[in-house]
């Protein structure tokens, strides 16, 4: 394993982490505390449709309001979670957090959708589907207009078992999307057997498509192949007018990156939406 330290000081191993060092059990007990004092927060980055050229939509990315070390960003402690067993109440709460502030925009007629992102563990976690299906009903948020992001190494664990989970899931009308694709290893039989809606298509193939044909070639190929499975395609981080025009140009159907927003708190993402007219 490799040995990193990250923005916390903390060091860990890239693959798995010291069980029982002292500063994986006190992160742990704060990140069960942070969920009942309130301290995870929703960032919120906008979707482009570039046919339209609306947002449609947001994903929300987790965000911790540390009492002592600030702003925490999920790479940060999102490992730690999801090797221990905090990651169940944790997902729950995100989904929560999610659908309480789209219900605001609903409630002004704001119909965005919002995507959350699910970790390998909650994918297998047979409390997944009741706790969704309550909180729709809880929040009476339009299911068609939540999306769960799984990433493509979550999916193909156990295949099989995932296309069994998400066809339940599926029944809930919720939508569902393969995220970072093209990092981990898809098998394509099991993809076209997944009840998907959207791939979402990494940023290390987005960020230098223009200057690196084989980027290129990878990106054009994906966005052929997810319209062939009838599915819609998302290019992440992208970072400059070009290569929306470029994307534009190959049928991309939507994006997502920082020249259009970085990930704001909803409040802030409001103030986004009117003071660029969306
Ligand atoms: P992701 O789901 O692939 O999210 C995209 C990440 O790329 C976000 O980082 C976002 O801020 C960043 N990004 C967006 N546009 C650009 C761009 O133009 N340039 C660059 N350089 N980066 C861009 P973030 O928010 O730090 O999240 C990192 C990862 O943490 C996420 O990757 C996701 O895997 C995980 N994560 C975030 N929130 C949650 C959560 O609530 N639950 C779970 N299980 N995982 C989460
Ligand atoms: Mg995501
Ligand atoms: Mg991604
Ligand atoms: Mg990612």
């Amino acid at each position: 394993y490799h040995a990193k330290t990250n923005h916390l000081g903390v060091s860990f191993y890239e693959r798995e982490f010291d069980t029982n060092s002292p500063e994986r059990l006190m992160l742990l007990a704060d990140l069960n505390n942070a969920i009942k004092e309130n301290q995870l927060v929703l960032f919120y980055q906008p979707k482009l449709n570039l046919q339209t050229q609306t947002v449609e939509g947001f994903e929300a990315l987790i965000r911790w309001q540390h009492p002592e070390r600030g702003l925490l960003f999920p790479d940060s402690f999102m490992p730690l979670a999801e090797v221990s067993d905090v990651i169940y109440p944790f997902t729950d709460h995100v989904i929560e957090l999610a659908m309480q502030q789209q219900k605001q925009w609903l409630s002004e007629g704001k119909r965005y959708s919002v995507s959350v992102n699910i970790s390998a563990r909650n994918l297998m976690d047979e409390r997944l589907y009741p706790h969704l299906k309550a909180c729709l009903k809880k929040y009476k948020t339009p299911a068609e207009l939540f999306e769960l992001e799984l990433t493509e190494t979550a999916l193909m664990q156990d295949p099989e078992r995932a296309i069994t989970i998400l066809k339940r899931i599926a029944t809930l009308n919720v939508k569902l999307s393969v995220d970072d694709f093209g990092t981990g290893y898809s098998s394509l039989a099991y993809l076209r057997r997944l009840p998907l809606n959207a791939l979402k298509i990494d940023r290390v193939f987005v960020k230098d498509m223009l200057e690196n044909d084989q980027d290129e070639i990878i990106v054009h190929s994906t966005i052929a192949l997810a319209h062939n499975l009838k599915l819609q395609v998302i290019a992440e981080g992208v970072e400059n007018l070009e290569i929306i025009e470029r994307l534009q140009g190959i049928n991309c159907d939507m994006v997502q990156g920082y020249f259009l927003s970085q990930p704001k708190p909803w409040k802030e993402m409001r103030q986004w939406l009117k003071d660029n007219n969306y």
